[in-house]
């Protein structure tokens, strides 16, 4: 990845070739040599077929779609177009309203994502549906995978906080505990688990990748959060750019002492890096430009655990 210097790069189109190194990286190590045939018929399938996804939103503020129309590497328009995406339903960007838009649904998708947390029957509806009884519905007919983008969708988040008024959950978890909407048990067609993608709001890296390598049919290696292992095998803390002053026991005591130039680490301010994981530090945000505890001079929060945000409240304490 480039340093925050080298913004150009990201302004350069990935050929086909590089887009499928990338993609290649999310499974298996030698995915690309030892699948290339499979991943060609992938291909030639989706470039035939295109490949039908839904995105439906429940409780959600819309972040992880944000996030994702800024993703950089590849971006939405490069992933779109090279998986020859046929996006059915999106309520925040499709055009289709009203009885036209919920006719999208009829279908049998190849792909499910899931954004926000699923409450109770009565406090969310699309189309006078609750969102509950249609992410069962489609998920029963999804082909591929069934994906939870962002922590709400993957394990309940901030709408299934202390209170949880909504009685909202995760898509197949609730909090660390398998279950959710869908149950412990539920599969795609396709054999796979719901596929958790955490983070407030989830990286658009994560997202794009990950539903690129399922679409092609690659073969990702979960982890016990259902979250595919690459992205979240090691914690903020062992990553990040302040480790160095963690060791030297520099810590900042004021918040006046955030700025990295200050050479202090975040840990007294409440950080949560040693309990959260996520390649976050290292892939950054923005295009690679930045992260919370590197140049963002922030505690990390942990929004990419299961138990966030009440087992990391309250946030940004003195420790
Ligand atoms: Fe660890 Fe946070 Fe300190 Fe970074 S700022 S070294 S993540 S405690």
């Amino acid at each position: 990845m480039p340093d925050s210097g080298d913004c150009v790069t990201y302004d350069i189109m990935l050929r086909r070739r590089d887009f499928l190194k990338l993609v290649g990286a999310v499974g298996a190590g030698l995915f690309l040599d030892l699948y290339h045939a499979d991943m060609v018929k992938a291909l030639e399938y989706a470039a035939t077929s295109g490949v039908k996804l839904v995105w439906m939103q429940g409780q959600s503020d819309t972040g992880c779609t944000i996030s994702l129309l800024q993703g950089r590497n590849p971006d939405i328009y490069e992933a779109i177009m090279n998986l020859n995406l046929d996006i059915r339903f999106y309520p925040t960007i499709m055009a289709a309203q009203g009885a036209e838009a919920m006719s999208a649904l009829n279908i049998e998708p190849d792909v499910l994502v899931i954004e926000g947390s699923i409450p109770g029957p009565e406090f969310s509806t699309v189309g006078e549906r609750p969102v509950i009884e249609l992410v069962k519905e489609l998920a029963g007919k999804t082909k591929k995978a069934v994906v939870a983008v962002g922590t709400c969708a993957a394990y309940g988040g901030i709408p299934a906080a202390s209170g949880n008024v909504t009685n909202s959950t995760g898509v197949q978890y609730s909090r660390s505990i398998k279950g959710g909407v869908l149950g412990s048990k539920f599969v795609s067609r396709a054999g796979l688990p719901v596929v958790n993608l955490p983070g407030c709001p989830a990286h658009p890296d994560h997202v794009l990748l990950t539903l690129a390598a399922l679409i092609l049919g690659n073969n990702i290696q979960l982890d016990e959060k259902g979250r595919p292992a690459l992205f979240f095998k090691e914690k903020v803390h062992d990553q990040c750019a302040r480790l160095e002053y963690f060791k030297n026991r520099d810590f900042a005591t004021d918040f006046h002492e955030t700025d990295i130039s200050y050479k202090k680490c975040l840990l007294k301010l409440g950080c949560r890096g040693p309990l959260t994981c996520s390649d976050c530090a290292t892939r950054q945000w923005n295009g690679g430009i930045n992260a919370c505890v590197h140049g963002g001079g922030a505690p990390c929060i942990g929004c990419f655990h299961e138990g966030f945000p009440d087992r990391m409240s309250p946030l940004f304490n003195k420790v």
